[in-house]
């Protein structure tokens, strides 16, 4: 079997000659094969997971100092050899070179909070024994699951699944990463790179493939799997992982919008919001696909935000402001959704049905949006907005929150922006700025509802990856003991007393 990571052709002849099946990753800008890459099969997935937590023990043997001074070896490495790895992101996801530096900055100082933090917030700490209990020693210890699965998407190959890899391995865990089929290339580099400077046991190996393969994955016994792609697909993988019961972390889309009320700074309000929707093409699941803007400063926002668009370029070239549609199926996604809300009456602002230029798509700014169109409610992951007024900021919250998706979101206020920012049904909210907290490691990152749920990075992040074992240790031995068959029949009802006395104020 032969294909291509965008359309794979298959013909029995060629699977009998070949024993391996491969596929070719190519670069969305030309077309170009940029690499071939194995199809493994659930055989060979079941192998790599086996070797995976034969090294586990290893790894969680050198302790937290150990792993520390590997991972951070590895950091020093990426940062050294960071243009390289950047090169293999631009040439399967066709990003702008500058935007792939900007991914795996993010990437190294994650590495850097996860290898720091993981014995401070894993280490086993004791805890009150309470007022029953008052003659134990109570302690509680995160420790490792054993081996994760990892299963990433394209849009951000690095710096999404090493959200999940950085932490998990940080935790004592071997991983087993199942990249994109769009952008395997960014999975094998990361695996190597940690092979050179950890190169006694695979505590990071990747499997290559389609659907199957990841499918394969959750079978394959693996202890707990980080799944980072679509809903539907999330669905799919919390379905797999059901039937033996293996615990899942699901991080899916979003529909992220940005609030402006009357007295933000329109001008970083704008800039925010044409950053948030474009760069990356819009292939971001934290992108800004919605801004709903209060009716007072409305006219002036839609100036400046259709100013700022419109001066917008994509392009293959390195200082393009963004590059193409790495998949080429959300092409149609993007074109159905902007058609789609024109044809009900809604406003282009910048661009329209015309800007859809595959594998480019030009800015596209909406106004007047049906609530119940597709680019209202859905995923549009390309360079579109959609920009609606509102009476108050507090119907923006209304309008916001009216979404099956819950990732993060954005609020542009002077006076009311931590107000405005809890009342937000979601996982993550920037105020007066776009996206920030992605860049700060020690915050929780995930979402609600259909975008999923669990937390990667920050403490919440570590111990995703981990099971917390509480333990107990007698003290001394009361003659009050009620959980023996040699209690007299006095102890319970003494116990009860003193609870009366004690808790019963
Ligand atoms: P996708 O769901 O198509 O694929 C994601 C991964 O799942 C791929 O590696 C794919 O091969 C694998 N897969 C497909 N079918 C599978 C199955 N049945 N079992 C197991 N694995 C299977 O998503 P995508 O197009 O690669 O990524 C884009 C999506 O990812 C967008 O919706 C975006 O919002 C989301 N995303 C979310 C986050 C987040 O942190 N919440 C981050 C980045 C991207």
């Amino acid at each position: 079997m032969t294909g291509t990571a965008r359309g794979s052709v298959e013909t029995s002849t060629e699977a009998e000659l070949d024993p391996q099946p491969t596929f070719e990753s190519l670069d969305p800008r030309t077309g170009e094969v940029v690499g071939r890459h194995p199809v493994h099969d659930a055989g060979e997935v079941g192998e790599v997971v086996a070797a995976a937590r034969k090294a586990q023990q290893w790894w969680s043997d050198l302790g937290f100092s150990g792993r520390k001074q590997r991972l951070d070896a590895w950091r020093k490495l990426l940062l050294r050899r960071l243009d390289e790895l950047a090169g293999v992101i631009c040439a399967e996801t066709g990003k702008p070179l500058d935007d792939a530096r900007l991914e795996l900055v993010l990437v190294v100082d994650h590495l850097h909070w996860a290898a720091a933090n993981a014995e401070k917030v894993l280490r086993r700490r004791k805890v009150p024994s309470g007022f029953l209990m008052a003659n134990q020693a109570a302690t509680v210890e995160y420790l490792p699951f054993g081996v994760i699965g990892v299963i990433g998407p394209w849009n951000y190959p690095a710096f999404t699944p090493m959200g999940s890899i950085a932490y998990a391995l940080a935790a004592g865990n071997t991983v087993v990463f199942k990249p994109s089929e769009l952008t395997p290339g960014v999975g094998e580099w990361l695996a190597k790179s940690l092979a050179e400077v950890v190169p006694e046991q695979p505590v990071l190996s990747v499997v290559t493939g389609f659907g199957p393969t990841g499918a394969a994955l959750c079978e394959s016994g693996v202890d707990k799997v980080a799944f980072t792609g679509s809903t539907e697909t999330g669905k799919r993988v919390m379905a797999t992982c059901a039937r033996t019961l293996t615990p899942v972390l699901v991080e899916c889309g979003g529909k992220d919008a940005l609030i402006v009320d009357a007295d933000a700074d329109l001008s970083a309000a704008a800039d925010a919001a044409v950053w948030g929707a474009m760069s990356n093409a819009g292939q971001t699941c934290i992108g800004v696909e919605r801004v709903y803007v209060v009716d007072a400063v409305a006219d002036r926002f839609f100036d400046l935000v259709t100013e700022r668009a419109a001066k917008l370029r994509p392009g293959g070239e390195p200082n393009a402001n963004f590059g193409p549609i790495t998949m080429p199926s959300q092409v149609d996604v993007i074109r159905d959704h902007v058609d789609g809300a024109l044809e009900r009456g809604a406003r282009a602002l910048v661009g329209g049905g015309h800007s859809v230029r595959p594998p480019f798509v030009e800015p596209v700014v909406l106004t007047d949006v049906p609530p119940d169109a597709a680019a209202a409610t859905e995923e549009t992951f390309g360079p579109t907005i959609v920009v609606e007024r509102v009476r108050s900021a507090d119907e923006g919250v209304e309008r916001a929150n009216d979404s099956r998706y819950g990732l993060g979101g954005t609020v542009f206020s002077r006076a009311r922006g931590t107000e405005l920012a809890r009342r937000l049904r979601s996982g993550m909210v920037a105020v007066n700025s776009v996206i920030a907290f992605a860049a700060v490691p020690a915050l929780p990152f995930g979402g609600v509802g259909d975008s999923g749920f669990g937390r990667i990075h920050g403490e919440d992040g570590l111990r995703e990856f981990t099971r917390a074992q509480a333990v107990t240790r007698l003290k001394y031995r009361i003659p009050l003991n009620p959980m023996t068959f040699g209690r007299s029949n006095r102890t319970v009802r003494r116990l009860v007393r003193l609870l009366r006395l004690f808790r019963g104020r």
